[in-house]
C-alpha cells in the first residue's frame, strides 16, 4: 500500500493532549495494513501570539499536500482582535475555505452503556450534516460594526452551495438504515424559513433536490423546534441538514443528550480534501490537566481511515476505523476507563491505553 500522508494539526489548549492519544490509537490500528505519516504543524492562537498568524503558510502547504488532515481544536478566549472576535478561529474558517470542506458531518449517537442525565432510554442515531462553507460564519471579517451603535454580518446561500449539501445528505441517508425508531430514511430539513428569505430559499432549494430521491422521506423543522425535539424525540432522526450556524448549535445540543462533547466527533469533507476533528473547542478549563476526554478525536480518527478507505487499494482503512469504533464502544460499556466529562474518573492517558488495549482484542 502507498504512504498515506495524516497532517497532524494539535492547536490549542486541549488540542495537543487529544491529538496524541488519537495518533496513538491510529498507529496501532494501522500498523501492518497500512503505512501512514503523521506530520506535526502549527496553527491557532498560540502560533498568532509566536509569528503574528494563525495559520501559517508551511501549515497551509501541508493540509494541501497530505491525504488527510487531524486536527485538536483552536481558539483561546484572551487572544482576541480589537473587535473581540478570537483570532484562533482564523483557522478554522481559512482551512474550510482552502480545502472546501462543505459538508461537516456530525454523527450523534447513543452508547447505551453511557447513563446521560438528559437522556431517556430512548436510542439516538442521526448524523448532523452542517453546510461548512456558507451561513453566517461566512461573513467572518466581513461584518461591520457603525459608530458603535449599529452591528452586522450577512447571512450567505448560493444555490450551488444548498445543491451540494443537501446532495451529500441524501446521499448519507441512501447508504444508513434510517431512523432508529422507525427505520425509515429521512432528511430533515432544518432552517428559519418562516422568517428569513434566506432560510426560505435553502428550503425551497433542499425540496427541489430531495424530488431526486424517492426512498428518503422530507420533512421541513424550524430550528427552534429542533432543539426540542432532539430532547424529546431525538429516535425519529436519521438526517439533518441544515445551515452553517445552525449545525454548529444543533450539533453540541445533540453531543449533549448523548455524553458531551468529549465523545462527539465530526468528518469536514469537500470534493477533494477531508479534515477531522472533535466537536469540542479548545476547553482551556481543562487544559494540561490530562483529564481531556480524547473520545472525540479518535472517532474523528476512525472517520478519517473510513474516507481514506473509499479509494481504491485503500480498503483496509475501512476495516482499521471499524477497530477503532469497536475498541471505544467495548471501553464505554465497560465503564471502568471513562474520562471525569462523561462520569469516571480516568485520566486521558488511562482512557487512551484501555482503547489501545482492547484494539488488540478486536480481530483485524
Ligand atoms: P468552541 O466554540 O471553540 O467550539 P466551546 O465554547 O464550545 O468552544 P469547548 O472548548 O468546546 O467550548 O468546551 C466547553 C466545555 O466542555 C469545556 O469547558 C470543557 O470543560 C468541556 N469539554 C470540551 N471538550 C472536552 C473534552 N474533550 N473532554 C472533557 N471535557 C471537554
Amino acid at each position: 500500500m502507498d504512504l498515506v500522508k495524516i497532517a497532524v494539526v494539535p492547536g490549542d489548549g486541549i488540542g495537543p493532549e487529544v491529538c496524541d492519544a488519537a495518533v496513538a490509537v491510529l498507529r496501532q490500528a494501522t500498523a501492518g495494513v497500512a503505512d501512514l505519516s503523521f506530520e506535526h504543524y502549527e496553527a491557532g492562537a498560540e502560533c498568532f501570539r509566536r509569528h503574528g498568524t494563525a495559520f501559517p503558510e508551511t501549515t497551509q502547504r501541508a493540509c494541501l499536500d497530505a491525504d488527510a488532515v487531524l486536527h485538536g481544536a483552536v481558539g483561546l478566549s484572551d487572544i482576541t482582535y480589537p473587535d473581540g472576535t478570537e483570532v484562533g478561529q482564523d483557522f478554522s474558517m481559512k482551512v474550510r475555505a482552502l480545502l472546501d470542506l462543505y459538508a461537516n458531518i456530525r454523527p450523534v449517537r447513543r452508547y447505551p452503556g453511557l447513563a446521560i442525565r438528559l437522556a431517556s432510554d430512548r436510542p439516538i442515531d442521526y448524523v448532523i450534516v452542517r453546510e461548512n462553507t456558507e451561513g453566517f460564519y461566512a461573513a467572518r471579517a466581513g461584518g461591520n460594526v457603525v459608530r458603535d451603535r449599529v452591528a452586522t454580518d450577512t447571512l450567505v446561500m448560493t444555490r450551488d452551495g444548498v445543491e451540494r449539501i443537501v446532495r451529500h445528505a441524501a446521499g448519507l441517508a441512501m447508504r444508513r438504515g434510517g431512523a432508529p425508531g422507525d427505520g425509515k430514511r429521512r432528511v430533515t430539513i432544518v432552517d428559519k424559513a418562516n422568517v428569513l428569505r434566506s432560510y426560505a430559499f435553502f428550503r425551497k432549494v433542499a425540496l427541489e433536490v430531495l424530488e431526486d430521491y424517492p426512498g428518503i422521506e422530507v420533512e421541513c423543522m424550524m430550528i427552534d423546534a429542533m432543539a426540542a425535539h432532539l430532547i424529546q424525540t431525538p429516535e425519529r432522526f436519521d438526517i439533518l441538514v441544515t445551515e452553517n450556524i445552525f449545525g454548529d448549535i444543533l450539533s453540541d445540543l445533540g453531543a449533549a443528550t448523548v455524553g458531551g462533547l468529549g465523545i462527539a466527533p465530526s468528518a469536514e469533507i469537500g470534493p477533494k480534501y477531508g479534515y477531522f476533528q472533535g466537536i469540542h473547542g479548545s476547553a482551556p478549563d481543562i487544559t494540561g490537566k490530562g483529564t481531556a476526554n480524547p473520545i472525540a478525536t479518535i472517532l474523528s480518527g476512525a472517520m478519517m481511515l473510513e474516507w481514506l478507505g473509499e479509494r481504491p487499494g485503500r480498503e483496509a482503512l475501512v476495516k482499521a476505523g471499524h477497530r477503532i469504533r469497536q475498541a471505544v464502544e467495548t471501553v464505554v460499556d465497560a465503564g471502568d476507563n471513562l474520562t471525569r466529562d462523561i462520569g469516571g474518573s480516568a485520566t486521558t492517558r488511562q482512557a487512551t491505553d484501555a482503547m489501545l488495549a482492547r484494539l488488540d482484542t478486536v480481530p483485524a
